[in-house]
């Protein structure tokens, strides 16, 4: 896909009611529409075959541990922060069947899964989610081993990317630079505007695919008005951030924090559930499950997300390498917001929330930067 440089990208405006338009020849193309919808109270990611299946008119509030839709005053179809979903649910599934097995020759014989994946479009893609899907490109594509199940619904996205006009109460995109506004890794990156009497859409041109999809949907180039009106958006959503993280110094500082008395208190509320690690767009850890039939003639291999939460992720023989409930939290935050940089060159946390919001017992990660911060005397 031939990308656009940032000076040669053009604005141009949908109105709203072409945007089914956009949808529509998306899936002429042969692409798999995914994008937000409402499910059990909550925004989630699923396939979308009319704007209708947008959450028209809804918005969320968030906080440590707390999610709740609300109804907007007017029709934003985009009017809401990120929820539990990410895309990674579609590009590195949670569950996955690797290969089965039955008896055959003198021993097994294994039966590969066939690999066809549609290509997708994925409709709604928040700045921050494409900085997590950058990551998750170094993490699984460009290392010495690239994953293959990765690399199949990787290959032929295409990305409808919506700039945020609203700043949820646990997103912090501003003070991790991922945010509000999308700068790289779209095709097409939308605005939305809701004007007294007009709705409508300033989109930015990312790739020559976008440029082509556009075209084939009724817009008209963006007068200077249009274009003020959709940077408004974005800088009063940036003013509106619930939470900020304070990174200075921040590698260094966990680096120089491992014996900080703060691991134990945050220890004593940290359930060891996960849910941070599922919710978390960047966390990428598996397991295997072998099973079997009662037989014992047919066999299969599963790969299914893992989280560092659980005693067995670190289980090596004799036990445990982090058998308390402080050795699992640290790990994870350090690897996070410091080790992932030395691993991957870029940190493993883009501001998004969700740890926060989706944590039962409303754990922090901004807070317990600040609390590890004063455990060390740094302010
Ligand atoms: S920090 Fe919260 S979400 Fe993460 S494991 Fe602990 S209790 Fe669960
Ligand atoms: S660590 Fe938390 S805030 Fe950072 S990317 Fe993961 S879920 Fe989002």
């Amino acid at each position: 896909m031939n990308r656009l440089s940032s000076q040669s990208r053009e604005l141009a405006v949908l109105e709203r009611d072409h945007l089914q338009q956009l949808l529509d020849v998306l899936g002429k193309r042969g692409y798999r529409v995914r994008g937000p919808t409402v499910r059990d109270r909550a925004i989630v990611y699923d396939d979308l075959t009319s704007v209708a299946d947008l959450p028209v008119g809804w918005t969320d509030e968030q906080d440590g541990g707390t999610y709740r839709l609300k109804r907007r005053n007017d029709g934003a179809l985009f009017g809401y922060a990120v929820g539990p979903d990410s895309w990674k649910k579609f590009l590195h599934p949670p569950v996955v069947r690797l290969w089965r097995a039955k008896p055959g020759g003198n021993g097994f014989q294994i039966i590969e899964e066939p690999e066809a994946v549609p290509k997708s479009a994925f409709i709604g893609v928040r700045p921050c989610e494409i900085h997590a899907i950058a990551i998750q490109d170094k993490v699984f594509l460009n290392g010495v081993y690239r994953d293959p199940l990765y690399e199949a619904r990787r290959r032929g996205l295409f990305i409808v990317a919506v700039n945020c006009s609203h700043a949820g109460g646990t997103c912090f995109c501003v003070s991790m630079n991922t945010g509000p506004k999308a700068r790289f890794g779209f095709d097409l990156a939308l605005t939305e505007v809701l004007e007294a009497d007009r709705h409508y859409f300033v989109a930015e041109l990312g790739t020559e695919l976008g440029a082509r999809i556009l075209g084939e949907v009724p817009h008209e180039a963006a007068g200077e008005e249009e274009k003020a009106a959709a940077e408004r958006v974005v800088a009063k959503t940036a003013s509106e951030m619930g939470r900020r993280m304070y990174t200075r110094d921040l590698e260094d500082l966990l680096h120089r924090s491992y014996e900080s008395p703060h691991w134990d208190e945050v220890a004593k509320r940290c359930l060891t559930c996960g849910n941070c690690t599922m919710v978390c767009p960047t966390c990428f850890c598996t397991t295997l499950e072998d099973v079997t039939d009662l037989t014992g003639e047919h066999a299969e291999r599963w790969r299914k997300w893992d989280s560092c939460f659980t005693m067995d992720f670190s289980y090596i023989h004799g036990g445990s390498v982090r058998a308390s409930a402080m050795a699992r939290y640290r790990q994870w935050m350090t690897h996070k917001l410091a080790t992932w940089v030395d691993q991957f060159g870029t940190s493993g946390c883009v501001g998004c929330g969700r740890c926060i919001t989706w944590c039962p017992v409303a754990i922090d990660i901004t807070e317990e930067v600040n609390a590890i911060r004063q455990s060390v005397g740094r302010s």
